[in-house]
């Protein structure tokens, strides 16, 4: 049972229904706009900054208030300065080769409570499929120096565990984050909140105490034991967030462990936000980056866009609105003018070393994982080890944990060109790049393609109740504020949905996503979808 817990995000419920989608699609122009001095009177127009889940999504949604409010003349421009749209949700192809099943590099999986992600497959067609790495045939626990703690998927195992952890813990645990999960849910029902700062939020789920906690302080306030919290907890922490359960809050902890139906898409999840930007009907500009914002000087409440595009040509745009759809971990620094006055605390992300490569070692070696444990190698010999190590590192510094999970994610087939024995895909994460020497010693010389990423992936989710603010200005908006909440793909879709919200209402008469000030007729008609498996707000109203 504990063994699925360790993999990731946020549990939820199913959902689908077919959905109309009225759109006109210039996809991906490949002119960019003529630049636009600042007008008199610019047509009402959004820029998004950033095509990863956060942006795409933002588009999406603005898509459908533009239907459902009849707002025609609202125009969409997303700009990434990257070549592709998906951000940290993107795939890598064994030995670079297209006709191989692609692999996630960055995002892999999401939940079943994920109602944005879950409803976005069923509408476009994509398949889900469920996460299954070799890390279900059992893992092993490693602590730096020594298996401490390693199971099979043999119902032998399952008394195992509940010998070293007891019952109490796990049940314990699973309560709490079920609980987690009920108020999380809250976020799709027919009349969510809508926030312009986390904290407000935080105190509506009443979840101060998770912000404000370790995740290690929390747990044990709630009787979760010690053990149970830095071994099994500190590994799915680590898995999820790169970070241990001393210095990530309790949210983070508990979204880390809430794992129920884990699946992926199938050929990539970057595939979802793709849809969101081609359904949106939104000006998509890849290879454009955004320099700076700043107040229009003429017009009040409009924002100045300068961006450079690939061939290195300085452009600004006019807009009444601007979400920024990327992470500033340091603040807006000069990005944005005139400075915000609302503070913005620092949250510097893990970087986080992505190692993927295809092997035909079976395991990681015994011997090398031992190697500081003190222990006779030749007592070692022919003991074979899980396929899939997760680092369960108490006590040790970040300089000292070599790698916090290596898995071996599916056989791989590459037909003719298949070496004589099984090929394996195999992901490494690890704080530091682990060099082609380290890679060799742990899994023989039998490695046939590496491909390395390094990734400024989450924030660090340090406790405390200050956050960015959302709404930072009139008309202009930051959705990563919600990443050092919890960061998740399916989160960001939430967390836009919010910002557009608050967008239309703000600068777009008291639109919204979903009509708020209905009558009673009006309300009933809007919510009697329920769709075969639950309401989602955004997509439902
Ligand atoms: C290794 C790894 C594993 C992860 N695993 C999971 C997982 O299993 N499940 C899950 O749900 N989440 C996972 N995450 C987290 C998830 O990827 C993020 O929460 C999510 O991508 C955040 O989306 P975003 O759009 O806000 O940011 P991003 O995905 O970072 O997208 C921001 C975009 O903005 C662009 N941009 C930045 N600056 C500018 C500029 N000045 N001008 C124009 N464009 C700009 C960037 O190029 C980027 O494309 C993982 C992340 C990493 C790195």
């Amino acid at each position: 049972m504990l063994a699925s817990h360790l993999l990731v995000v946020l549990p939820l419920l199913l959902h689908t229904h077919a959905f109309q989608f009225p759109f006109r699609i210039p996809f991906l122009t490949t002119q960019p706009k003529p630049s636009s001095e600042p007008v008199p009177h610019p047509p009402p127009r959004v820029a998004i900054i950033g095509a990863g889940p956060s942006g795409s999504s933002a588009a999406f949604w603005l898509s459908l208030a533009k239907q459902r409010y009849g707002l025609d003349d609202l125009e969409i421009d997303v700009f990434e300065k990257s070549s592709y749209i998906g951000g940290r949700s993107t795939v890598a192809y064994p030995y670079d080769n297209h006709d191989l099943p692609a692999v996630e590099l960055g995002a892999s999986v999401f939940v079943g409570s994920n109602k944005n992600l879950w409803r976005a497959a069923d509408e476009f067609n994509l398949t889900r499929i469920p996460f299954k790495s070799k890390a279900a045939e059992g893992f092993g626990m490693w602590d730096g120096s020594n298996v401490i703690f390693a199971v099979t998927s043999s119902w032998w195992d399952y008394p195992k565990m509940i010998w070293r952890y007891g019952f109490k813990a796990p049940k314990r645990t699973d309560t709490l984050v079920k609980t987690m999960i009920e108020r999380y849910l809250s976020l799709y029902s027919p009349h969510p909140p809508r926030w312009d700062n986390i904290t407000s939020l935080a105190s509506t789920l009443q979840w101060n105490d998770l912000i404000t906690q370790s995740t290690a302080d929390w747990l044990q306030s709630q009787g979760v034991s010690k053990q149970f919290i830095y071994e099994l907890v500190e590994v799915a922490v680590r898995v999820n967030y790169g970070q241990d359960v001393e210095h990530i809050h309790a949210l983070e902890g508990l979204v880390s462990l809430a794992a129920n139906n884990v699946v992926s898409i199938k050929g990539g999840n970057f595939q979802v936000f793709e849809n969101f930007l081609q359904r949106s009907g939104a000006n998509v500009r890849l290879n454009t980056n955004v320099l700076s914002i700043s107040a229009n000087p003429s017009l009040p409440n409009y924002w100045d866009v300068r961006h450079q595009t690939n061939g290195g040509r300085t452009e600004v745009g006019t807009y009444k609105g601007v979400i920024v759809a990327f992470p500033m971990p340091r603040g807006p620094g000069d990005f944005i003018h005139p400075p915000p006055e609302l503070h913005f605390p620092q949250r510097d992300y893990v970087k986080l070393h992505v190692t993927l490569l295809a092997t035909t070692c079976v395991s990681p070696n015994v011997t090398f994982l031992a190697r500081n444990s003190g222990k006779e190698v030749a007592s070692l010999e022919g003991q074979k080890l899980p396929r899939t190590l997760y680092a369960s590192t108490l006590g040790l510094t970040a300089d000292e944990v070599e790698f916090n999970a290596i898995s071996y994610l599916t056989e791989l087939d590459r037909g003719e060109d298949a070496p004589a024995e099984q090929e394996w895909i195999v992901k490494v994460f690890s704080l530091r790049e682990v060099s082609d020497e380290w890679l060799r010693s742990a899994l023989g010389d039998t490695i046939g393609w590496v491909s390395r990423k390094e990734w400024d992936a989450y924030p660090l989710g340090t406790p405390s109740d200050e956050f960015a603010p959302v709404r930072v200005d009139k008309g202009l908006f930051y959705v990563n504020s919600f990443e050092n909440f919890i960061s998740t793909m399916e989160t960001s879709t939430v967390a836009s949905r919010n910002v557009v919200d608050l967008l239309l209402n703000e600068e777009f008469n008291g639109a919204g996503v979903c009509r708020r000030s209905l009558s009673a007729d009006d309300r009933a008609a809007q919510t009697s979808f329920k769709g075969p498996k639950g309401f989602v707000f955004g997509w439902d109203c």
